[in-house]
């Protein structure tokens, strides 16, 4: 894969650590906080003397447990699913049973979503990375792209992100186990073959791509991208094409409920729904899977919408309660 030519990456999203390429390039601060771990040190272990070690007893969680949760998250994730690593070590729990936090519960327990937020805000720095071409079966593309931006600035990378999170806290109030394809934990990409593979790999029972779109003003509203029938190299969605338009047009008519906006009108024949046989992350899919343009970016009273934080809510709702319904919860 011409990925494989890019500068090196870490092996996994699960073990990667978005701050390795930063103290990389600072060594001074690397001995800087070598200076202070000895002081670092000495307070934990007073600490430890004067709590003893956990009151749950839980091990120190590892970095896999701790990466895809790093970079921040909405409020609404923090309150509504906490991850084992944001547990308070004095959780009052002293015989709470270890694996308790990984143990989902819900009616969608068992079920795995794939999360896909579309592009990544490190995209307009890494051009010449983003612009390898990539083998989606039918033909080679880019390997991603910049994504669009609000005409004030607020890149699709950020809304993406943000409404993945917000829908990744309701489905796991469900039970369900969200994988998402980044988190703004790497520079760039990743590419959409690995976008892909990500959602396959996982086995997911849906995998979402969330975007918004970056057409002229007065182009306004939601569609859903359904992928087309293709074969071809490693694409073939014959097995999907069926299952994924459930999905879409779930999310569709749950998106516009929620959101009170209307399908687009400027494509799909006001039916908020397109299929597509150019998408890479849709054709090399072999999972149920959409994309989903939650509005028009470069149209004001759209971009008014997808700034909005509460809108960004309603947004996700409507994407969680599509994916629900598609697998029965
Ligand atoms: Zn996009």
């Amino acid at each position: 894969m011409r990925y494989d030519e890019s500068p090196p990456l870490p092996e996994s999203r699960s073990s990667i650590s978005p701050d390795r390429p930063w103290f990389a390039r600072r060594p001074a601060l690397t001995v800087a906080l070598a200076a202070l771990a000895p002081t670092c040190l000495a307070g934990w272990v007073l600490a430890q003397v004067l709590t003893g070690p956990g009151a749950d007893g839980r091990q120190p969680e590892g970095p896999s447990l701790t990466a895809s949760h790093a970079t921040g998250s909405t409020d609404a994730k923090s309150s509504a699913s906490p991850s084992p690593a944001q547990v308070p070590a004095h959780s009052p729990a002293p015989g709470a049973d270890a694996q308790a936090p990984t143990a989902a519960k819900g009616p969608l327990a068992g079920r795995t979503v794939v999360i896909d937020p579309g592009h990544n805000t490190g995209n307009f720095q890494h051009g010449s990375e983003i612009n390898k071409l990539v083998d989606v079966g039918t033909h080679r593309k880019e390997c991603d792209t910049t994504g669009t931006t609000t005409n004030s600035g607020y890149k699709e990378a950020e809304f993406t992100l943000d409404v993945s999170r917000r829908a990744r806290a309701l489905l796991e109030a469900k039970g369900v186990k969200v994988v998402f394809t980044h988190e703004a934990d790497r520079p760039w990409g990743p590419c959409i073959d690995e976008r892909a593979r990500i959602g396959n790999e996982a086995a997911a029972d849906a995998v979402v791509s969330v975007h918004a779109d970056g057409v002229s003003a007065g182009n306004r509203g939601f569609h859903v991208i359904l992928p087309a029938l293709v074969k071809g190299g490693a694409a073939d969605t014959a097995k999907i094409v069926g299952p994924s338009r459930d999905l879409g047009e779930r999310i569709a008519r749950n998106f516009g409920r929620t959101t009170g906006s209307a399908p687009a009108n400027y494509l799909g024949s006001g039916t908020g729904l397109v299929v597509r046989d150019d998408l890479g992350g849709l054709n090399l899919s072999t999972r149920p899977k959409v994309f989903l343009e939650c509005g028009n970016m470069r149209d004001a009273k759209d971009a008014a919408q997808l700034m909005s934080p509460e809108w960004r809510q309603k947004a996700a709702q409507g994407i969680a309660d599509g994916i629900v319904g598609f697998l029965g919860g």
